[in-house]
């Protein structure tokens, strides 16, 4: 694997670290960046992520892996990446609309780990632990390195009963956390028996790891989910740094063991609220063949009011895309409704007027069109 897709300088840092260790997933996670030490021999620290670090314990844990920590720019401040991860002393404002559960999931949750929203799928949170910890995550009320992290077994069990009572769930989503950093073992043993249900048909796995932790992606891996076909997973990814030789190696063992890639990204300031930078990561996941599924709007979680942008920029960003570039280049832009809502679409408008039998549209470079609207029977 190549050491030049990382940034070099940083890199060095570990230079006594081979290759072999360095793309062993375990070795990543025994080595990640957990204390303001050992990223103050990394980055160079503002005061505002010094402080940021000395927020009490109750708040969001901070992960870095040593493979992200090469792809953060040491010297800038405003490194799209540190923002994602490295704590900051703004986390400690809450504005007035912020919630500790954004998105209403703890009321939607008929057993523990299971959220039950919608009327044919249901939303599994299988472990409490991530590889790296965003800070706007919308389940920072749950995950952390002081919570739980092999996945609770009894839980998992008891959402299978309810899950083999529930015949109308036909789509199961299996996230956390991140449920890649459960073992082989552990995600064969909830593939195997979630396919024992008969009335579930699809699958899905979410995890950021092919972009923090790509060294996760194993052969091994690839080749067990393959025998549970049909496996899709959703991948969260934020910025065209995060898609490196590494991860779109990653990215293309996914595709080639048959699990189609949807990525999901947060809209978020001053990191992607950007044309061009949506652009750019749009067109690098199509070339890693990830079909872009969502652009979510941040969720209101509490300490997040500096990383949220207007809905009107995320608007914009998708009036760019649609017919500048290519179709499946333009994903969905949605609003979890707060307080349980579920994913609200937010799309540019493009029907000028309707009535009188005909409809009026403009296109992407807004010339008007007219379409006849045909009474129904
Ligand atoms: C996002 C989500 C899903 C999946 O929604 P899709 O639009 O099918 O991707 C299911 N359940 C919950 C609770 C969710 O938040």
């Amino acid at each position: 694997m190549s050491i030049a897709a990382c940034s070099t300088t940083t890199r060095a840092l570990w230079k006594d670290v081979s290759d072999a260790e360095w793309n062993d997933w375990k070795w990543q996670l025994r080595n990640s960046l957990k204390t303001k030490e050992a990223l103050a021999r990394v980055i160079e620290l503002t005061p505002d992520e010094e402080e940021g670090m000395k927020l009490p314990k109750h708040k969001l844990s901070m992960a870095i892996t040593p493979y992200v920590a090469t792809l953060i720019d040491p010297q800038d401040p405003n490194c799209p990446i540190r923002k994602q991860f490295v704590p900051n002393v703004r986390e400690s404002i809450v504005s007035p609309l912020e919630m500790t559960d954004p998105c209403g999931e703890d009321s939607h949750t008929p057993v523990p780990g299971l959220v039950h929203r919608y009327p044919d799928r249901v939303l599994m949170i299988v472990t409490n632990r991530c590889a790296v910890y965003c800070r706007y995550c919308t389940r920072s009320r749950l995950v952390g390195e002081e919570k739980q992290y092999l996945f609770i077994q009894e839980d998992f069990d008891r959402a299978c009963e309810y899950l083999e009572k529930t015949p109308v769930v036909r789509d199961v989503l299996i996230s956390g956390g991140d449920p890649l950093l459960l073992s082989d073992a552990k995600i064969e043993y909830m593939l195997k028996r979630l396919r024992s249900i008969k009335h579930i048909e699809f699958l899905r796995i979410g995890s950021r790891l092919p972009f923090a932790l790509p060294q996760r992606i194993t052969p091994e891996f690839c080749e067990m989910v393959r025998r549970y076909h049909p496996v899709w997973m959703s991948v969260h990814v934020n910025h065209p740094k995060e898609v490196t030789a590494e991860s779109k190696a990653a990215c293309e063992r996914l595709v080639d063991a048959g699990i189609p890639l949807g990525s999901q990204t947060v809209l978020l300031r001053g990191i992607n609220d950007s044309l061009p930078i949506m652009k750019e990561l749009m067109h690098k996941l199509l070339m890693a063949r990830v079909r872009p599924y969502y652009i979510y709007q941040c969720d209101l979680v509490k300490g997040t009011t500096h990383m949220r942008t207007s809905v009107q920029k995320g608007i914009e960003i998708i009036e760019g895309l649609r017919g500048h570039t290519t179709g499946y280049a333009v994903p969905t832009y949605v609003i979890d409704g707060p307080g349980g809502g579920g994913k609200i679409p937010i799309s540019p408008n493009y029907v000028v007027s309707m009535g009188d039998g005909k409809v009026i549209l403009r296109n992407y470079k807004g010339e008007i069109f007219e379409y006849p609207e045909y009474p129904e029977d």
